[in-house]
């Protein structure tokens, strides 16, 4: 009788620790998962498209101080588009292209064309 209780508690409690090594390691793993690359590479995704959109936006508005939607920002954007650039001294941003008055001026934008465009103020008129 006696042998027969102490058997069935160790039975028990073998279940038990094997219960909870079984249901405990891969619930563990899953949660570090989850917490782990997907959310950063979501956010990685966002953060490089939404500049993308706002430079797109920032350009279709120097565009138009031409007066044309061409796709040519022919003001001057190294000059805050006060000026008129040329068509020998271009960059490529986007779809758009960009002139400048002088070739320092669109080399200095295109170092870091995303940050350049998005400090651009658009003049009134
Ligand atoms: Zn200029």
């Amino acid at each position: 009788m006696l042998m027969r209780f102490t058997c069935h508690v160790a039975g028990c409690l073998a279940l038990a620790a094997l219960l909870v090594a079984v249901a405990g390691c891969p619930k563990k793993k899953a949660a570090e998962t989850d917490a782990g690359f997907p959310a950063d590479t979501a956010k990685a995704a966002k953060s490089e498209a939404e500049p993308t959109a706002a430079v797109e936006a920032k350009l279709a508005q120097a565009d138009l101080l031409d007066g044309k939607a061409d796709k040519i920002v022919t003001r001057c954007a190294s000059c805050a588009l006060r000026m008129n650039g040329t068509s020998d001294h271009t960059l490529k941003v986007l779809d758009y292209t960009l002139y400048f008055c002088t070739e320092r001026g669109a080399k200095t934008f295109a170092e870091d064309t995303t940050k350049a465009v998005l400090a651009l103020e658009i003049p009134e008129g």
